[in-house]
């Protein structure tokens, strides 16, 4: 039934496509497409049917990844739906970016969004949002808020829930299903049409179904359902590239997983809450990330690295994440501080470099300012590990501690 319906919209998309005028052959474009399905735990991506992901992963990678934070530390973050959207797209963790639930009451803008770094570094690049939910426009991304320097998105489609005459609400989520439907069918007519440079897709309905029934056949109909829509995209991607020659980054996500025994809810910092996984469509990853669990925030420098987004220096200092594709020094910076000893731990992938540590009390950034580090030392980036002299202020409520390798920065926080 479901593959039915697929075909038929395929068949509608195609005929679209036949009719748009040729355009014009440039020279070889980076673009990238972020997709979020909503809340799928990585045992179940893997036992349910998706054939569109298979065939993204089989151009690239599936990696295990994780949301949470650093669990019962300064970072942790709770495993609901909107800080996964923001953690992804802001590349922090919640102590940052400030969006706890879906109230999205106070989000701390001065932790710049990917469209944000984007527009930024490429004011004429083109960025767009198909979203079921029109609250991550407005309020998770601030678009047209003094606070985001006034976002604006070239292409959006997005609000369908707040239209209750064509998609009247059922408390069996059928309305969402059909919005997800919208969205990804507009999505891939854009993407195939428009080509934004930068574009985020967003599709609900798995998550209301995962609340609705648990684990149960429902829910892994509605992932293989939402496979489809994925592969709708996919599809509109490999047209481009393979008639304008453009080179697509394509980042599948889910935000969350779900609670361990009904998978009914979320929100927790068990195991199966807090791991998630990312489809890419690239094979080239680093040594990080063929090694190692990778996280939610490892997302936006992944993408602005393959868009060529230059980063300010304070903006890099402060994101949480390490990039999947370049090779990378290190990654998984944590710390310690015991009497005067700062003890420092993270896992090195450069037998030869050198990385510099920086610590600073305060925490202007937060608040749009800067922030004063202090070099106090200098470490073999092989040895993982390093214990150095530092002593924090009576008055200082924080360390930042930086670990700067020729490649890449890491982020880490004592809080007192
Ligand atoms: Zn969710």
């Amino acid at each position: 039934m479901h593959k039915n319906i697929l075909n038929i919209i395929r068949g509608t998309l195609l005929i679209g496509a036949l009719s748009l005028s040729t355009l014009s052959i440039s020279a070889q474009q980076k673009k990238t497409v972020l997709i979020i399905m909503d809340g799928i735990p990585t045992d179940m991506i893997y036992n349910a049917y998706t054939p569109n992901l298979d065939r993204i992963r089989h151009n690239g990678v599936l990696l295990e990844s994780y949301v949470g934070g650093v669990r019962n530390g300064y970072s942790e973050t709770p495993t609901i739906s909107s800080n996964g959207y923001a953690t992804h797209l802001i590349g922090t963790w919640v102590h940052k970016h400030d969006v706890w639930d879906n109230s999205i009451k106070e989000p701390n803008y001065h932790y710049p969004s990917m469209f944000r770094l984007f527009k930024d570094s490429k004011p004429d690049g083109k960025i767009a949002i198909y979203s079921t939910w029109l609250d991550n426009r407005t309020k998770l991304l601030g678009e047209g808020l003094k606070g985001t320097d006034n976002l604006k998105f070239d292409y959006h489609f997005d609000g369908l829930e707040l239209d209750t005459v064509a998609y009247p609400h059922d408390d069996k989520s059928n309305y969402i299903k059909r919005i997800d439907t919208a969205v990804a069918l507009e999505a891939a007519k854009s993407i195939y049409r428009d080509a934004p440079d930068m574009s985020w897709v967003y599709l609900q309905h798995t998550d209301d179904m995962g609340h609705i029934y648990g684990e149960d056949p429902e829910f892994y109909n509605s992932i293989s359902y939402m496979d489809g829509l994925v592969g709708l995209v996919y599809d509109s991607v490999l047209q481009r590239e393979n008639e304008f020659g453009e080179d697509w980054l394509v980042v599948v996500v889910t935000d969350h997983g779900r609670t361990p025994l009904t998978a009914k809810h979320h929100g927790g910092q068990s195991e199966r809450e807090r791991n998630t996984w990312i489809v890419m469509n690239k094979k080239e990853i680093n040594q990080y990330a063929t090694e190692r669990q990778v996280a939610a925030v490892d997302v936006l420098p992944t993408i602005c690295d393959f868009m060529d987004v230059e980063i300010d220096n304070t903006v890099l200092t402060e994101l949480d994440g390490t990039p999947l594709l370049r090779p990378v020094d290190a990654a998984n910076l944590s710390a310690r501080l015991i009497g005067d000893q700062l003890i420092l731990n993270w896992n090195a992938y450069n037998e030869d470099s050198t990385a510099d540590v920086f610590v600073t009390f305060s925490n202007n950034f937060a608040k749009g300012g800067r922030d004063e580090y202090k070099k106090v030392g200098q470490v073999p980036v092989k040895e993982g590990s390093a214990v150095l002299e530092v002593s924090m202020p009576q008055d200082a409520k924080v360390m930042k501690i930086l670990l700067k390798t020729k490649t890449n920065t890491l982020n880490y926080w004592i809080r007192k």
